[in-house]
């Protein structure tokens, strides 16, 4: 069993590992820039280094100095969150090398899914439906066009390393296409360090719906159902819940098959998500595989009852899944409401400052996963997401209902948030009627005024 373990990674995430660490009595050591030196999780872990500069770059992206100080603090497992080293394959196949564990699966299972345009290849080879497209990544804008030609306007240009709903670019038209070709290339290498791009039809109006799973290292693999997470603001998740108000029993059970036969090819070990775009009629198409704890997995949590991320420490340490396929039963609703640092009233510009008061939801069905309190200074350096609440009740009216509430009374002072617009779209009636898809948000915000 691990008895120590590094977090690699800041907010409210760290703090996530943190709290499972304490329950499994696992000792834990923060690593930090110096812009967070009075975060919460350099305060509650057992112990905390710092590895440097507030940029990214200079701290948690640095692999030689997050390998230094789980030297120096003589760990045996890193957990690496999500976003910054989560996905870097290198950085988990170094991990090996020093024989520290990753909390992840094995390297060549992240290298297969972090490139998506070979993940793609690799889905439709198994039997698993992906989206018409470009077979592997497409160079030039002659070679774009005659695809897209081939399988329909519009299409999607997106970045085969590409992640956090970067790089994308949908056209309507060869003229456009051909442009969006250079730019897509020029934003992948500047965000992502490759230019390699690849090409989907763009299906209109889909769900974004993915499968959590949960695999042992002794060959056991479950899923945990969906979440539906089609409420995206510029392909970024604002809103996700669980059960999906679309999906029948028979697309799930569907889905849920697909998923394990992915997570089944690349020998997948650990917590990872299948996602997939479903369209209006119900097919289902593989889009991506996160080989890592997603922010937003909290919502499968509360409605299956089994804690992820102590799974993801078991599993790391090697030992069996209790649960069997028949365990995981959904018997509740739950939505996650992302809490960002963003001022909606200028085109959700960043927001960072200090929060002079926080008063923190509670009561029943209520939980916040966050790491600002007040008097912490949000930093201007990393993503803006301060807070996520869960609601959590019998059905999904009560689930609305009890976010509803929630948003009503927290108060953020001294900074901007989101908490406005959520509310505004918790009283929507086209999503409280279940009928959101990808478009949704920018439907609403051509409806509503705030
Ligand atoms: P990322 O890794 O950047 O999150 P994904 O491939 O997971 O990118 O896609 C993110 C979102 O972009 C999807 O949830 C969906 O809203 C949109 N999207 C991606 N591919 C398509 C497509 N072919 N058609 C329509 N929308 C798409």
């Amino acid at each position: 069993m691990i008895s120590k373990l590094l977090i690699a990674n800041r907010g409210e995430i760290a703090l996530r590992i943190i709290r499972a660490c304490r329950e499994l009595g696992v000792k834990t050591t923060a690593v930090y820039s110096e812009a967070d030196e009075q975060s919460l999780h350099v305060q509650l872990a057992d112990e905390a280094i710092c590895i440097g500069p507030a940029l990214a770059s200079e701290s948690y992206l640095r692999q030689d100095r997050i390998l230094a100080a789980a030297e120096l603090a003589d760990v045996d497992a890193i957990h690496p969150g999500y976003g910054f080293l989560s996905e870097n394959a290198a950085f988990a196949e170094k991990c090996e090398a020093c024989n520290i564990r990753f909390v992840g699966p094995k390297h060549q299972s992240i290298r297969q899914m972090g490139h998506k345009s070979t993940a793609r290849a690799l889905a439709q080879k198994i039997g698993v439906p992906i989206i018409p497209g470009s077979d592997g990544p497409v160079d030039s804008p002659e070679a774009a066009v005659s695809i897209a030609q081939k399988i329909g306007f519009p299409v999607i240009v997106k970045a085969a390393a590409g992640g956090g709903g970067k790089g994308m670019r949908v056209a309507h038209n060869a003229v456009s296409l051909q442009r969006d070709l250079l730019i897509a290339q020029a934003e992948a290498q500047k965000s992502f360090g490759n230019a390699e791009v690849y090409i989907e039809k763009y299906i209109e109006e889909p769900r974004h719906i993915e499968i959590q799973i949960l695999a042992d290292s002794h060959g056991k693999r479950i899923h945990l159902g969906e979440r539906d997470c089609s409420v995206q603001r510029r392909h970024q998740k604002l809103i996700e819940e669980a059960p999906s108000p679309f999906l029948t029993e028979d697309l799930r059970q569907k889905m849920g098959q697909a998923a394990l036969k992915v997570a089944h090819a690349v020998d997948y070990e650990n917590a990872g998500t299948v996602e997939f775009l479903v369209d209006k009629n119900g097919d289902f198409f593989f889009i991506e595989m996160n080989t890592r704890i997603q922010v937003e997995h909290g919502v499968t949590e509360e409605v299956t009852g089994v804690d992820l991320v102590k799974e993801q420490i078991l599993i790391a340490s090697g030992l069996h899944l209790e649960y069997d396929q028949s365990d995981i039963r959904i018997l509740r609703h739950a939505i996650e409401c992302r809490v960002c640092a963003e001022d909606p009233a200028r085109d959700f510009a960043p927001s960072p400052g200090l929060i002079t008061l926080y008063t923190v939801p509670g009561g029943h069905g209520i939980r916040v996963d966050s790491h600002i309190y007040a008097g912490y200074r949000v930093p201007p350096y990393y993503d803006s997401m301060i807070s996520k609440i869960i609601a959590t009740g019998r059905n999904r009216t009560v689930a609305l209902d009890r976010m509803y509430r929630a948003l009503s009374e927290c108060l953020i002072h001294g900074i901007k948030t989101t908490i406005p617009f959520s509310r505004a779209i918790f009283q929507d009636p086209v999503f409280r009627e279940g009928r959101a898809t990808t478009g949704y948000i920018q439907d609403f915000m051509s409806r509503v005024r705030l």
